[in-house]
């Protein structure tokens, strides 16, 4: 078992076995194994749960921020067309590359995979 914190890891993007090599190589594509100690990224995968937090966090931050814009501003309507969606894909974008590599690095210290119904008879 590794010491390395997975929130740590997650946070910069890196190997949560070693904490020193790159998990991307890409905005979002992982590297099959680290850099650095070798660790196989194949085995763990966070699949849809990052984007779900990401919009969950975007919610929570810019919809009551758009809400105070309209009530203290009260701007015409097409300040909102323009000035919301670009906000919102700037900040999911910018969450979404620590949320992932957190989620994987908390998969990979506690070895979740999938659920597996095991025979109790033992076929
Ligand atoms: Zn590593």
């Amino acid at each position: 078992m590794s010491g390395v914190s997975p929130i740590a890891a997650g946070w910069k993007c890196r190997c949560p076995e070693c904490g020193e090599g790159q998990l991307y190589r890409g905005y979002l594509e992982m590297n099959d194994q680290c850099a650095a100690c070798g660790a196989d990224f194949t085995i763990a995968d966070s699949g849809d749960g990052p984007a779900f937090f990401v919009m969950f966090a975007a919610l929570i931050v810019i919809a009551p921020t758009a809400m105070f814009f309209e009530l203290i501003v009260s701007p015409p309507a097409w300040v909102h067309v323009i000035l919301w969606p670009p906000i919102i894909m700037v900040f999911c974008m910018w969450l979404l590359r620590p949320f992932k590599s957190t989620l994987f690095a908390l998969q990979w210290k506690h070895k979740a995979e999938e659920a597996r119904f095991e025979d109790p008879k033992g076929n």
